[in-house]
Parts: C-alpha cells; sequence; structure tokens
C-alpha cells in the first residue's frame, strides 16, 4: 500500500518566492501565523483558489484584507462547477476581493506585483497553486494524472499486489472527476469504511 502522500508544487523561478509563505504543512502554517501575529489589519495575497487556497483566504479574512488570486477565470476550478455558487457567496460575505485570470509574478517586501503588472499592498503572500503526489508514484505507473497520481480502481488497487491511498491516488470519484481529498475515500467501496451517509458527524 503506498500511502507517501503528496506536496505543495513550488514556483520556479518566481522573484522573491523566498518570502512566501504556505499552509502545506503545520510547520509552514505556524511560520504564518507567527508572521501575522499582532498585525490585525494586514492585507494577505492568496494564490491559488483551490481547495487549500479557499480555507486560507477564508482563515485569514478573520484579521485582515485578503485578496485571493487565480490563473483560472473561476474559482474553486478543480472542484466544479457545483459549489461555486456557495463558494463565491461565502468569499464574498467575508469581503474577500478576487483576482482571477492572473498569477502572482513577484513578491517584494510588503508588496506582491501580479502578472497583470498591478502592485498590490501584501503584508504575507501564501502560495497554494497546487499539489503533487510523492514521486514512489512513477514506480507504479507510468500512467500517472496531471497531480502525479497513480490510477486505481473503486478498491484502490493499482496493480494486482499493490494498492495505493491518499493523495498518492486519482480515484474516481464520480464519471468525471477523480478524488479530491482524502476524506472521499468514505465514497469508495472499501469494505473497512462504513456506508455512504453513515459517517459520523465531526
Ligand atoms: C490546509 C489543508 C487543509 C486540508 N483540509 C482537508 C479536509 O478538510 N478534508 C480532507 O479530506 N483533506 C484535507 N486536506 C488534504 C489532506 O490533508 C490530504 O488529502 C491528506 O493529508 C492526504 O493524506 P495522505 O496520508 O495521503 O498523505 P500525508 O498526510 O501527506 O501523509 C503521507 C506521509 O507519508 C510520509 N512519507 C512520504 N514519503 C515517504 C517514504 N518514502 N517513506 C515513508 N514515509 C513517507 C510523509 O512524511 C507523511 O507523513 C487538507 C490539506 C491541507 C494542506
Amino acid at each position: 500500500m503506498l500511502a507517501a502522500g503528496s506536496a505543495l508544487v513550488r514556483p520556479r523561478g518566481l522573484p522573491g518566492a523566498e518570502r512566501l509563505f504556505d499552509i502545506d504543512t503545520l510547520d509552514g502554517a505556524r511560520r504564518l501565523t507567527g508572521h501575522l501575529r499582532g498585525r490585525d489589519g494586514y492585507a494577505a495575497v492568496v494564490a491559488g483558489a483551490g481547495f487549500v487556497g479557499l480555507e486560507a483566504a477564508t482563515a485569514l479574512a478573520a484579521r485582515g484584507r485578503v485578496l485571493l488570486v487565480d490563473r483560472s477565470p473561476v474559482v474553486g476550478d478543480g472542484l466544479g462547477p457545483g459549489p461555486r455558487p456557495v463558494i463565491e457567496a461565502a468569499l464574498d460575505d467575508l469581503g474577500i476581493e478576487r483576482r482571477l485570470g492572473t498569477t502572482v509574478a513577484e513578491v517584494g517586501d510588503g508588496h506582491a506585483v501580479l502578472s497583470d503588472g498591478t502592485v498590490v499592498e501584501a503584508d504575507a503572500v501564501v502560495w497554494s497553486a497546487g499539489l503533487r503526489a510523492s514521486d514512489l508514484t512513477r514506480q507504479i505507473s507510468g500512467d500517472l494524472d496531471p497531480l502525479g497520481r497513480v490510477p486505481v480502481d473503486r478498491r484502490l488497487r493499482a496493480l494486482p499486489e499493490v494498492f495505493a491511498a491518499g493523495d498518492t491516488v486519482a480515484a474516481p470519484f464520480d464519471d468525471a472527476a477523480a478524488i479530491l481529498a482524502a476524506a472521499d475515500h468514505v465514497r469508495l467501496d472499501l469494505p473497512f469504511f462504513p456506508e455512504e451517509g453513515t459517517v459520523p458527524a465531526a
């Protein structure tokens, strides 16, 4: 069973990349909260409006201004159109500004430069623009998905004697999409998980 997880894909060659924050790990999240502690009213830029970027943006909006940037023309692109109205309403409620169809091109001291040339105030720039599965997936299959995840069947089988789980797998969620998060595994046909709909509330 391969369960070696994934890691944030960091930008290559981005000027000021050493100033970026992330919430991919507990240490990364602690570094961010330590940096912003005592700076209520901060300006934060979140690059990547996917699952993790949305979580970062909504959390950061509690104490500061947040600009959410994504090169896609929509927020939550990988989540599909279903949840988008709810996501957009939540972002509006929290006053989170969006710049879509653009990305962060440079990070400086107290500011970021977007790919359209706009300079925006930024006490912190959080990078959440994608993950990539452990390289160990390459040992199992040459047919990886764009996130480097190995294809499996609904019982997480990748090869006759090899299974994979978590962020290393591209398991089918439905006819159109692969599973995005570990919790989605409850939808698979696994004998050790309860039937869908019987998972106790957290
Ligand atoms: C901010 C944030 C919020 C999230 N919120 C949710 C959520 O609400 N719901 C949800 O379902 N998912 C959520 N996720 C995603 C979720 O965290 C991941 O899907 C999940 O952690 C994947 O579990 P995993 O076991 O595959 O990988 P990991 O949790 O990354 O664990 C992999 C482990 O394997 C170890 N490892 C790596 N390589 C090797 C090796 N060669 N040998 C031995 N060990 C190795 C690593 O050190 C690590 O401990 C969130 C992620 C983030 C960043």
